[in-house]
């Protein structure tokens, strides 16, 4: 029994606790749109980045549920934010990660302010009404009806919004992984990677489970400079351009990934024969000739398909020489490589010198990490492609391994499993805004992606649904 001082004691820490700073009375959550609109409206372009005004009112908006989040700062203005909700510890903790800033967009290659968020039709157009800010909108919105509902969680939910994912991470994911992996440490981590797209009437959610390593290598040409005048066989230019052609004209063979091959299995059930025996068996001698033969140049012409299926080769930049008179005792190019799993960044250099095959050229690193995956025989995978399936029955799932790098790999680097699909549909048109201009996400897609996300979340971290 509480005694009559407790109660009062107890009436007045709940005002206390009501009138301090963070810790409001219960608020009405804005509806996704229009926090989706107040996120894309607070600019983050990186550079700089500038995350610190996105956090601060995330950290705001959680204090009007009751919802404590922290910030670490990487530098100032670079901000992370941390917020969790406890679960009673019978699962391992899941994370919604995502990031808060978005690339430059310019207005004057706009339709609308790319700063405004504007809806036009079924459509919000903004810079990051994808690229992320869809996905964490919705992160945010499944994090605090958890609290609103009191969703009795058998494992903890930690939301993570984090910087600098568009200039490499090391500001946003990398530091927290690095410096606060305590608050951070998941078994699971969902985050973007991919998203759902209207392939011709299908309907195809590729979740992202691997992403390509990197290897970009400089490789120098030395020679003997010069008067242009006087031409001599030592020239660096003339060796650069050998060399690049010799690269230019090799083409990487297809390398079997268990992803790729699950890709082309689960995809293969969509089509009729032959189409569909020839893409089962893409990788399997004596049938992969003649599969590939079949195809003729699709598999190149599907970027994405074609990135799966073999490591890549290409030169980027090129330097040499600043006078037509002179001849530069150095020509340089760099070159963009992207590796499967299982090759190994140090590995691949050689073959690229072998192939070079030229003393007079060096290779040096601008930058290397090996490919990163995540087992997708996991019950984590079972419950992202169970929720798609269950608010699309028409939903097509694949693993996929994707050309570009994201915030995932910082994650599964410790050993966390990390998938990424901004659970939504999109048309192959609006891929072109992801980093490009008119950037839109369909407004009834966002109703549909909370639902899902709301699904996986529950059928991961609760007995039942
Ligand atoms: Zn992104």
């Amino acid at each position: 029994m509480v005694s009559r001082l407790g109660l009062k004691l107890l009436a007045l820490f709940c005002l206390i606790a009501l009138a301090s700073p963070g810790l409001r009375a219960e608020e009405v959550p804005l509806s996704t749109l229009d926090l989706l609109k107040k996120l894309i409206s607070i600019d983050t372009t990186n550079p700089p980045g500038n995350e610190i005004a996105a956090a601060e009112f995330v950290k705001n908006y959680l204090a009007g549920f009751g919802i404590a989040a922290e910030i670490f700062e990487s530098a100032p203005g670079r901000a992370n934010l941390v917020a969790r909700i406890s679960g009673s510890g019978k699962r391992e903790p899941l994370l919604l990660l995502g990031h808060l800033d978005v690339v430059p967009a310019d207005p004057k290659e706009w339709k609308y302010p790319p700063f405004e968020a504007t809806v036009e039709g079924d459509y919000l157009y903004g810079r990051g009404a994808i690229d992320m800010k869809s996905l964490v909108a919705l992160e945010i919105q499944t994090f605090i009806r958890l609290k609103r509902e009191a969703a009795k969680l058998e494992g903890d939910v930690i939301l993570a919004l984090v910087a600098d994912e568009e200039a490499g991470g090391k500001m946003g994911a990398g530091f927290l992984v690095d410096q606060h992996w305590d608050q951070v440490k998941a078994k699971y981590v969902f985050n973007e990677g991919s998203i759902g797209f209207n392939r011709k009437g299908m309907h195809l959610y590729p979740i992202q489970v691997a992403e390509k390593g990197v290897a970009w290598m400089r490789l120098t040409a030395h020679g003997t400079s010069g008067h242009g005048s006087m031409p001599s066989r030592d020239n660096a230019t003339v060796k650069l351009i050998r060399a690049l052609n010799r690269l230019a004209k090799q083409r990487q063979p297809l390398e079997k990934t268990a992803i790729a091959q699950e890709f082309l299995t689960r995809l293969s059930e969509q089509f009729s024969f032959p189409r569909s025996f020839f893409m089962r068996h893409l990788f399997d001698w004596p049938i992969s000739p003649i599969a590939v033969r079949f195809f003729g140049g699709t598999l190149e012409k599907e970027k994405i398909l074609n990135a799966m299926l073999r490591n890549t080769v290409v030169p980027t930049v090129l330097k040499a020489g600043n006078k037509t008179n002179v001849i530069p005792a150095e020509a340089v190019a760099e070159i963009d490589c992207r590796l499967l799993p299982g090759e190994t960044p140090e590995a691949f250099r050689e073959k690229i010198r072998d192939r070079l095959d030229d003393p007079d050229i060096s290779i040096d690193w601008i930058q290397e990490n090996p490919a990163s995956e995540s087992d997708f025989h996991t019950p984590f995978f079972d419950a992202i492609e169970g929720a798609l399936r269950k608010n699309d029955p028409q939903a097509v799932v694949v693993p996929l391994l994707s050309p570009g790098a994201t915030d995932n790999r910082f994650f599964r680097a410790k050993g966390a499993i990390a998938y990424g699909i901004i659970p939504v549909m999109i048309q192959p048109e609006d891929l072109e805004g992801l980093h490009g201009k008119n950037e839109r996400v369909p407004i009834p897609e966002l109703q549909r992606g909370e639902k899902i996300l709301w699904d996986i979340v529950l059928s991961l971290q609760t007995e039942s649904k």
